[in-house]
């Protein structure tokens, strides 16, 4: 899957400046924020979307979660909050197809979602 993007970043070949890492999740700053905490969680294994998890993955949405947690603590937003944005496919407008989840923080976010 060399041609991925996020691959591609979790090569090093594309750099990113890595928030987070551990053995299996990588996090770093989306390039084009939508808000003042904008950050990426990805796996560093090549699952597409949601929809391309088997249950073998199911360790890896718990190392993804537990990233999250991480982060929201380093970035000081544990108690004033955040959102998790997930897209999955063309409804949602997901753009790249390695499943990522958007940390986003630091202002208030509206509901329903645009
Ligand atoms: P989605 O629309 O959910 O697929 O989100 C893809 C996200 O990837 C967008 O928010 C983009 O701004 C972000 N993005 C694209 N290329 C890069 C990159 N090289 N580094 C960081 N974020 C990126
Ligand atoms: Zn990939």
């Amino acid at each position: 899957m060399s041609a991925c993007l996020f691959c591609r970043i979790v090569k090093k070949e594309i750099p990113a400046n890595a928030l987070y890492e551990d053995e299996s999740v990588i996090a770093f700053n989306d390039v084009n924020p939508q808000a003042p905490v904008h950050v990426l969680v990805i796996p560093k294994e090549h699952v597409a979307r949601v929809m391309a998890l088997s249950s073998e993955d199911l360790s890896l949405v718990s190392s993804i979660h537990r990233a999250v947690q991480e982060l929201a603590k380093k970035l000081g937003v544990r108690e004033s909050g955040f959102r998790l944005v997930v897209n999955n496919g063309p409804d949602a407008g997901q753009a790249v197809d390695h499943l990522h989840y958007h940390l986003l923080a630091g202002r208030k976010f509206g509901w329903p979602p645009g």
